[in-house]
């Protein structure tokens, strides 16, 4: 139900612009490189988030658009960054993404490329392109309209093969690192899209190498269309940019949509899926690793009944986490993603009917409703990205950190959330914040509740921006 003092502002948004999120999902194409075509302030903001996050050289090119430019077109600027781009990087494929300036001035990236491949006569050398205006969506639209393009610029119809093709939301490289293993533990030939475990946390190497190594190879995704099934970790993701989707849709490869496989049901799922397909059992170690689980839930659920969190990101892994935290006994509060996604709102209104405590879900969220809500709803922990510490500052909600970007810890690329093992070492992380928070505290409200006679004080929400909408679901 919409709220009624509703604000035309967004003050200090939940969410990334959508070219930055282009530019993670083609970082994990191999050989590939980076073309931004806009201004140059717009590539160093994006490179600056991400060289903080993954602790890697990030290397974006710009098309560095000035006045002249943006009065007369940026044709010739982007013919010529491309030319710099491959004296300086042999790419093996170049991603080119718009900015706001470039789509709001019309410039058509589509024909430039097309002719610029004819003019220079680059047959191997694929471009490929994406409108990313910065207004069209978040970095969560960027990620899967780029994956989109990708499989759509690059697939043809092709021999059929026993290969899966796995597509996966904008999770850590740890993460992906551990759907590899699974994988590989359940014997699984596999196309994982797109592949950054390697490209956005290298190995440290003497000499430095521009290009790194790793990404899924040009040739296993012009495959993709003779696999014999897609899984899809995306079920927020809208058709229209659904790679998964356009694969059954041009190809008639059956998807399977899932939820990031994270908790003990939904890790069940992708399992279970993939023994389904390929008919192999379930190996002892993933079999311990769900015991230890199972394990970990027990060990913790005492601490994590206290739990009433705040939960904000992208729509896929918010969804995660609130699936996740509601497993444990944890009551999630208020629920916010920047994203404008009807799917995402629907899909948690149907998971929070078991949760015992009413939950205000936003979408085109900003910190300053996550804050005055969160604040309202008694959150004591919050989950999400390092843009959400203000929580923290000046609320003394603690933050886990999880998702993108977290800019102000160190490791974010080797976080591990997703699978058994993932799952255990997050559902630690949250626990451990609990009590910390717990003891840190609770001689502070004894002595305020039998000294002082004085109990929290917590605010009203005042205005809010953006779509919100109340759930009061269960009743007793
Ligand atoms: S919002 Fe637009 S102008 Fe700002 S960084 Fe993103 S693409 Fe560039």
């Amino acid at each position: 139900m919409p709220m009624s003092n509703h604000r035309d502002v967004n003050e200090n948004p939940c969410n990334m612009c959508m070219p930055m999120g282009g530019i993670l999902a083609f970082k994990g194409i191999e050989g590939c490189m980076v073309m931004l075509h806009g201004s140059q302030g717009c590539a160093t903001y994006m490179r600056r988030h991400m060289a903080e996050h993954f602790n890697e050289p990030i290397d974006v090119a710009s098309s560095s658009l000035n006045e002249k430019g943006t009065i007369y077109g940026g044709e010739k600027n982007l013919k010529q960054g491309l030319d710099n781009l491959i004296t300086g990087y042999q790419p093996g494929v170049i991603g080119v993404l718009t900015t706001c300036l470039a789509e709001t001035i019309g410039e058509d990236i589509e024909r430039i490329a097309k002719e610029y491949r004819a003019e220079r006569e680059l047959k191997d050398l694929a471009i490929i392109t994406v409108s990313s205006p910065g207004y069209g969506g978040t970095h969560f639209e960027g990620y899967w309209a780029t994956l989109q393009g990708i499989v759509s610029q690059l697939a043809r119809e092709t021999v059929k093969h026993q290969r899966i093709n796995v597509i996966v939301p904008h999770l850590s490289p740890a993460d992906l690192r551990e759907i590899k293993r699974i994988m590989q533990l359940l014997g699984v030939e596999y196309t994982l899209l797109p592949d950054f475990s390697e490209t956005l946390d290298r190995p440290y190497q003497r000499p430095y190498q521009r290009m790194p190594q790793g990404g899924t190879k040009i040739a296993d995704i012009k495959d993709m269309p003779g696999a014999k099934a897609t899984i899809q970790m995306g079920i927020t993701v809208a058709d229209n940019i659904s790679p998964g989707k356009y694969l059954e849709s041009k190809f008639g490869v059956p998807l399977y949509n899932l939820p990031i496989p994270m908790g003990v049901e939904n890790t069940d799922r992708f399992i279970n899926l993939l023994v389904e397909l390929t008919g192999n059992p379930v190996p002892d170690e993933l079999l311990k690793e769900r015991g230890r689980l199972l394990d970990c839930m027990i060990d913790s659920h005492k601490h994590n009944a206290q739990g009433r969190s705040v939960i904000f990101g992208e729509p896929e892994n918010v969804y995660a986490v609130v699936k996740t935290c509601l497993e444990n006994g944890i009551k999630p509060v208020v629920v916010g993603t920047g994203s404008k996604n009807q799917e995402f709102v629907n899909l948690l209104k149907e998971l929070l009917q078991i949760s015992p405590e009413p939950c205000l879900i936003t979408t085109d969220s900003d910190f300053t409703i996550l804050r005055q809500n969160s604040v309202a709803r008694q959150a004591n922990i919050a989950i999400g990205h390092s843009d959400g510490r203000y929580l923290t500052e000046r609320e003394g909600i603690p933050l886990v950190r999880h998702g993108f970007p977290i800019h102000d810890r160190t490791g974010g690329q080797r976080l591990l959330s997703v699978g058994y093992l993932g799952t255990t070492m997050f559902l630690d992380r949250v626990t451990n914040t609990l009590l910390e928070n717990k003891y840190k505290h609770y001689r502070q409200l004894i002595y305020n509740k039998f000294y002082q006679g004085e109990s929290k004080q917590t605010s009203n929400p005042k205005e809010s921006c953006g779509e919100v909408h109340e759930v009061h679901l269960f009743k007793h």
